[in-house]
């Protein structure tokens, strides 16, 4: 393992990709949520800060890009043996149409919740232009949490309170990107660990803020229009967010289809902030159930009501997804390995193929020999290539719904991007100021 932090010893506001961690584990206090350019980023007050070092060993952005750890990728690897995978859905019909894919998420936590098997778990809500992570014990606050929120949510500002419960000796269940499952599991003590249930989403990478504004301008129904909120993706599948804007003194609202947020411009990852560019693990390696939509030719172009795939890693994930299962909360359907890739191709090998490459091009800046994982690469190039084959219907149905939603956004919005979105670059701090992005409470 490469250990290359030798000039940092506090957090780096550049590489935050919106944890949360470091705000509420800080013995100082000295850690809080700030403007930087056009993104919200975790950011040190100075006067406070005691150069313990803390915030620098736990945070994922900075981890990622100064850690070669090995261990993610191997055990990515390895952990291609899972436990079991299935596709799912809700039995709630509600559910499943209201959540980002299946709704296996939000059923699953229901099962925990009702049946007693914890008392509390961690979501993640959004209201307006925030996220609020939430430590509840109740079903409605879960199902009002159920959807993707794309863009930086700072859910484990919560992990504080949530570690004070787990040492009381509650049983909790955490929902979460995988870099935040990755820290939670890093800071838990190893006997603690087995009162957390870890429920992991596969992650492409979390968008910066400029992207919400750019969106934002994007659909603007006009030029006098002020962003009031934008929901997490969900309604059907592949499903849609809502932007709402107030047009004088009327509430206008424009549906963005799930491709046309994730177009080009985040699918490059010119939105990923840094400490995302350089991360192996997409798949949620700490997670004992990881959930992902199910961009499967058996069901895209086919399924409006919304499919997961469920990757179960652990013993203790795989006996609770059943019971879940048999006392009527979800539906699972057996699937094999070979579907895991087909249907999250771009984030087991696309993704983790861009992180070797770009890490042995960033290691050189430090004279460091970044030793190319050759026996990995070529397991890796070998899956890719049996479920590419695997995946070709796939990509004929994505490349037709692509086209229909762009007619659908050509003949309803006009796009007035280019005026508004000079509006905004001149005066960066606009946005900002005019819709007060983030007013996190922890
Ligand atoms: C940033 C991001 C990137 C993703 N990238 C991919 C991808 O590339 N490919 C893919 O197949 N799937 C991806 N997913 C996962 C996918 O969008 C769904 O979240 C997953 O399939 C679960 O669907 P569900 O219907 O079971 O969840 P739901 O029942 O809708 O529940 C979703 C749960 O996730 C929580 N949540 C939502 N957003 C966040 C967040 N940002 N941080 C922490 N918790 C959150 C909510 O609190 C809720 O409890 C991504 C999700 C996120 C948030
Ligand atoms: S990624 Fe997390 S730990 Fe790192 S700076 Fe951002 S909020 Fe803090
Ligand atoms: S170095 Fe220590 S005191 Fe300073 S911000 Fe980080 S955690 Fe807080
Ligand atoms: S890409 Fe990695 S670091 Fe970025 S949000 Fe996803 S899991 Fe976290």
């Amino acid at each position: 393992m490469y250990r290359i932090m030798y000039k940092i010893n506090r957090i780096d506001s550049r590489y935050c990709v919106g944890c949360g961690t470091c705000v509420t584990l800080c013995p100082r206090k000295a850690i809080g949520f700030s403007v930087l350019g056009s993104d919200i980023v975790a950011i040190v007050d100075e006067s406070r800060c005691t150069d313990c070092g803390l915030c620098v060993l736990i945070c994922p952005g900075i981890n990622n890009v100064y850690v070669d750890d090995r261990s993610v990728l191997d055990s990515l690897l390895r952990e291609f043996r899972v436990k079991a995978v299935y596709f799912g859905w809700s039995r709630d019909e509600n559910i499943r149409f209201w959540s980002a894919s299946g709704g296996i998420v939000t059923s699953f936590l229901r099962y925990l919740v009702e049946k007693k098997v914890v008392s509390y778990v961690l979501v993640t809500k959004h209201r307006f232009l925030s996220a609020y992570p939430n430590i509840t014990g109740r079903v409605e606050d879960i199902v009002r949490s159920s959807g993707s929120i794309y863009f930086k949510t700072f859910t484990l500002a919560k992990l504080g309170k949530l570690l004070e419960l787990v040492r009381r000796g509650h049983r909790v269940a955490i929902v979460g990107l995988p870099c935040m499952l990755g820290v939670v599991r890093k800071v838990l003590p190893r006997k603690l660990r087995e009162r957390v249930i870890f429920i992991g989403l596969v992650c492409y990478h979390i968008n910066t803020f400029w992207y919400l504004k750019y969106v934002f301008s994007k659909f603007s129904p006009s030029l006098r229009a002020k962003p009031i909120s934008v929901s997490p993706r969900k309604g059907g599948w592949p499903g849609k967010i809502v932007l709402r804007y107030r047009v004088n003194n009327s509430v206008k609202e424009v549906e963005v289809g799930h491709f046309s947020l994730w177009n080009a411009i985040p699918r490059f990852e010119f939105t990923a902030p840094k400490g995302c560019l350089y991360c192996y693990d997409h798949i949620a390696v700490g997670g004992d159930v990881v959930v992902a939509d199910a961009w499967h030719p058996k069901f895209f172009g086919k399924d409006t009501l919304g499919v997961s795939l469920v990757i179960v890693k652990t013993d203790k994930g795989l006996e609770l997804i059943r019971k879940a299962a048999e006392e009527g909360f979800i539906e699972l359907i057996d699937a094999k390995s070979v579907d895991a890739y087909t249907a999250q191709y771009r984030n087991f090998f696309i993704r983790t193929i861009q992180t070797l490459v770009r890490r042995a091009i960033f290691y050189r800046r430090f004279g460091v020999i970044f030793k190319f994982p050759r026996e990995a690469f070529i397991e890796i190039l070998r899956l890719a290539i049996i479920s590419l084959l695997e995946r070709v219907p796939f990509i004929y149905a994505y490349a037709i719904t692509r086209v229909f939603e762009k007619l659908i956004y050509i003949f309803s919005v006009p796009s007035i991007e280019g005026r508004l979105y000079i509006r905004y670059r001149d005066d960066p701090q606009l946005f900002f100021r005019t819709i007060k992005v983030l007013t996190l409470k922890t």
